[in-house]
Protein backbone atom coordinates (compact mmCIF):
# COMPACT_ATOMS: atom_id res chain seq x y z
CA UNK A 1 0.00 0.00 0.00
CA UNK A 2 1.38 3.50 -1.08
CA UNK A 3 1.90 6.59 0.58
CA UNK A 4 -1.14 8.92 0.33
CA UNK A 5 -2.42 12.27 1.12
CA UNK A 6 -5.27 13.60 2.93
CA UNK A 7 -5.54 17.61 2.87
CA UNK A 8 -1.88 18.76 3.35
CA UNK A 9 -0.57 15.90 4.99
CA UNK A 10 0.91 12.49 4.23
CA UNK A 11 0.35 8.70 5.82
CA UNK A 12 1.93 5.30 5.53
CA UNK A 13 0.12 2.29 5.93
CA UNK A 14 -0.30 1.08 9.18
CA UNK A 15 -2.98 -1.43 9.61
CA UNK A 16 -4.38 -3.42 6.42
CA UNK A 17 -7.91 -4.00 6.16
CA UNK A 18 -7.14 -8.06 6.76
CA UNK A 19 -5.45 -7.35 10.21
CA UNK A 20 -8.18 -4.77 11.31
CA UNK A 21 -10.89 -7.32 10.71
CA UNK A 22 -9.02 -10.59 12.13
CA UNK A 23 -8.89 -8.43 15.61
CA UNK A 24 -12.91 -7.53 15.22
CA UNK A 25 -13.20 -11.04 14.41
CA UNK A 26 -11.46 -11.99 17.68
CA UNK A 27 -13.25 -9.01 19.77
CA UNK A 28 -16.47 -10.40 18.14
CA UNK A 29 -16.02 -14.06 19.27
CA UNK A 30 -15.26 -12.67 22.40
CA UNK A 31 -18.30 -10.96 22.99
CA UNK A 32 -20.39 -14.08 21.68
CA UNK A 33 -18.44 -16.30 24.29
CA UNK A 34 -19.14 -13.68 27.36
CA UNK A 35 -22.76 -12.82 26.41
CA UNK A 36 -24.02 -16.06 25.49
CA UNK A 37 -27.64 -16.15 26.42
CA UNK A 38 -27.98 -12.42 26.98
CA UNK A 39 -29.23 -9.22 24.72
CA UNK A 40 -26.50 -6.63 25.15
CA UNK A 41 -26.76 -3.47 24.07
CA UNK A 42 -24.59 -1.70 21.71
CA UNK A 43 -24.04 2.16 22.01
CA UNK A 44 -21.89 3.11 18.88
CA UNK A 45 -20.38 6.66 19.33
CA UNK A 46 -20.37 8.73 16.30
CA UNK A 47 -18.81 9.78 14.19
CA UNK A 48 -15.62 7.46 14.06
CA UNK A 49 -17.18 4.35 14.96
CA UNK A 50 -19.33 3.79 12.14
CA UNK A 51 -17.65 1.31 10.58
CA UNK A 52 -15.64 -1.08 13.22
CA UNK A 53 -19.66 -0.77 15.00
CA UNK A 54 -20.82 -2.28 11.42
CA UNK A 55 -18.52 -5.14 10.89
CA UNK A 56 -18.30 -6.10 14.73
CA UNK A 57 -22.44 -6.15 14.37
CA UNK A 58 -21.95 -8.66 11.65
CA UNK A 59 -20.15 -11.27 13.37
CA UNK A 60 -22.18 -11.42 16.22
CA UNK A 61 -24.45 -14.69 16.80
CA UNK A 62 -26.02 -13.59 20.18
CA UNK A 63 -29.13 -11.51 20.08
CA UNK A 64 -27.71 -7.88 20.63
CA UNK A 65 -29.26 -4.92 19.82
CA UNK A 66 -27.42 -1.22 18.72
CA UNK A 67 -27.94 2.34 19.14
CA UNK A 68 -25.81 5.54 17.67
CA UNK A 69 -25.34 8.41 19.17
CA UNK A 70 -23.26 11.64 18.87
CA UNK A 71 -21.59 13.28 22.04
CA UNK A 72 -21.48 17.02 21.00
CA UNK A 73 -19.49 18.69 23.24
CA UNK A 74 -19.55 22.40 25.17
CA UNK A 75 -17.66 24.04 27.88
CA UNK A 76 -18.14 23.23 30.74
CA UNK A 77 -16.63 23.41 34.54
CA UNK A 78 -15.34 19.94 35.01
CA UNK A 79 -10.96 19.59 35.77
CA UNK A 80 -10.76 18.07 32.13
CA UNK A 81 -12.75 21.71 30.75
CA UNK A 82 -15.13 19.41 28.88
CA UNK A 83 -18.75 18.55 28.46
CA UNK A 84 -20.54 16.37 26.30
CA UNK A 85 -24.45 15.85 25.87
CA UNK A 86 -25.51 12.89 24.17
CA UNK A 87 -27.63 13.16 21.01
CA UNK A 88 -29.56 10.53 20.18
CA UNK A 89 -29.48 8.37 23.64
CA UNK A 90 -33.39 7.27 23.35
CA UNK A 91 -33.04 4.39 25.21
CA UNK A 92 -34.14 3.16 28.55
CA UNK A 93 -30.87 1.50 29.83
CA UNK A 94 -32.00 0.14 33.20
CA UNK A 95 -30.88 -3.32 33.72
CA UNK A 96 -29.66 -3.85 30.37
CA UNK A 97 -26.06 -5.08 29.80
CA UNK A 98 -23.91 -1.91 27.73
CA UNK A 99 -21.36 -2.43 25.79
CA UNK A 100 -20.12 0.91 24.65
CA UNK A 101 -18.64 0.81 20.91
CA UNK A 102 -15.65 3.77 20.20
CA UNK A 103 -12.85 4.12 17.35
CA UNK A 104 -10.57 5.23 19.34
CA UNK A 105 -9.26 6.13 23.26
CA UNK A 106 -7.04 8.41 23.21
CA UNK A 107 -6.61 10.66 26.31
CA UNK A 108 -9.63 9.07 27.77
CA UNK A 109 -11.58 12.15 28.10
CA UNK A 110 -14.43 11.51 26.29
CA UNK A 111 -15.12 8.10 27.99
CA UNK A 112 -14.13 9.53 31.32
CA UNK A 113 -16.95 11.99 30.80
CA UNK A 114 -19.59 9.87 28.94
CA UNK A 115 -19.39 6.61 31.72
CA UNK A 116 -20.56 8.81 34.97
CA UNK A 117 -23.68 9.64 32.55
CA UNK A 118 -24.26 6.14 31.44
CA UNK A 119 -24.38 4.57 34.76
CA UNK A 120 -26.42 7.04 36.18
CA UNK A 121 -29.04 5.22 33.74
CA UNK A 122 -28.47 2.19 36.03
CA UNK A 123 -27.12 -0.60 33.41
CA UNK A 124 -26.50 -4.17 34.89
CA UNK A 125 -23.31 -3.74 33.36
CA UNK A 126 -21.26 -1.79 31.11
CA UNK A 127 -18.46 -2.73 28.76
CA UNK A 128 -16.08 -0.95 26.07
CA UNK A 129 -15.06 -2.07 22.96
CA UNK A 130 -12.36 0.21 21.34
CA UNK A 131 -10.79 -0.64 17.67
CA UNK A 132 -7.54 1.66 18.80
CA UNK A 133 -5.99 2.48 22.31
CA UNK A 134 -3.14 5.15 22.64
CA UNK A 135 -1.88 4.06 25.77
CA UNK A 136 0.59 7.25 25.79
CA UNK A 137 -1.81 9.54 25.52
CA UNK A 138 -3.75 8.80 28.17
CA UNK A 139 -4.71 11.57 31.10
CA UNK A 140 -7.80 9.87 32.07
CA UNK A 141 -7.85 6.17 32.59
CA UNK A 142 -9.98 4.19 30.84
CA UNK A 143 -10.73 0.60 30.69
CA UNK A 144 -11.09 -1.25 27.48
CA UNK A 145 -12.75 -4.45 27.84
CA UNK A 146 -12.33 -5.18 24.33
CA UNK A 147 -9.51 -3.73 22.57
CA UNK A 148 -8.12 -3.80 18.70
CA UNK A 149 -4.82 -2.98 18.71
CA UNK A 150 -2.99 -0.77 21.19
CA UNK A 151 -1.13 1.89 19.26
CA UNK A 152 1.90 4.24 19.05
CA UNK A 153 0.68 8.19 19.98
CA UNK A 154 0.69 9.04 16.58
CA UNK A 155 -2.22 10.64 14.73
CA UNK A 156 -4.22 8.09 12.48
CA UNK A 157 -7.03 8.17 9.71
CA UNK A 158 -9.09 5.44 7.64
CA UNK A 159 -11.46 2.75 8.67
CA UNK A 160 -14.10 5.72 9.80
CA UNK A 161 -11.57 8.28 11.28
CA UNK A 162 -11.29 10.95 9.46
CA UNK A 163 -8.78 13.72 9.15
CA UNK A 164 -11.01 17.43 9.34
CA UNK A 165 -13.47 15.32 7.60
CA UNK A 166 -11.67 13.30 5.11
CA UNK A 167 -10.31 9.75 5.19
CA UNK A 168 -13.34 8.49 7.00
CA UNK A 169 -14.02 5.83 3.66
CA UNK A 170 -10.45 3.76 3.56
CA UNK A 171 -10.63 0.12 4.39
CA UNK A 172 -6.78 0.06 6.35
CA UNK A 173 -5.81 2.65 8.89
CA UNK A 174 -2.72 4.98 8.29
CA UNK A 175 -0.66 6.84 10.40
CA UNK A 176 0.45 10.52 9.74
CA UNK A 177 4.17 10.66 8.33
P1 LIG B 1 -10.19 11.07 23.77
O1 LIG B 1 -11.38 11.74 24.39
O2 LIG B 1 -9.96 9.67 24.26
O3 LIG B 1 -8.94 11.92 23.91
O4 LIG B 1 -10.40 11.06 22.22
C1 LIG B 1 -11.36 10.31 21.62
C2 LIG B 1 -11.74 10.86 20.27
O5 LIG B 1 -10.74 11.70 19.68
C3 LIG B 1 -11.93 9.71 19.32
O6 LIG B 1 -13.24 9.19 19.40
C4 LIG B 1 -11.59 10.34 17.99
O7 LIG B 1 -12.75 10.92 17.44
C5 LIG B 1 -10.58 11.42 18.31
N1 LIG B 1 -9.20 10.93 18.05
C6 LIG B 1 -8.26 10.64 18.96
N2 LIG B 1 -7.11 10.24 18.37
C7 LIG B 1 -7.34 10.26 17.04
C8 LIG B 1 -6.53 9.94 15.88
O8 LIG B 1 -5.36 9.53 15.94
N3 LIG B 1 -7.13 10.08 14.66
C9 LIG B 1 -8.40 10.52 14.52
N4 LIG B 1 -8.87 10.62 13.27
N5 LIG B 1 -9.19 10.83 15.58
C10 LIG B 1 -8.67 10.70 16.82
Amino acid sequence: MPVINVHDKKFSPFLSEQEIQQQIKKIAAAINEDYAGMRPMFIAILNGSFMFAADLFKYLTIDAEICFIKLASYKGTTSSGQMFTAIGLDVDLIGKDVIIIEDIVDTGRTLNEFLPKLMHQQPASLKIAALLHKPDAVKFPIRVDYLGFSIPNKFVVGYGLDYDGLGRNLREIYQLV
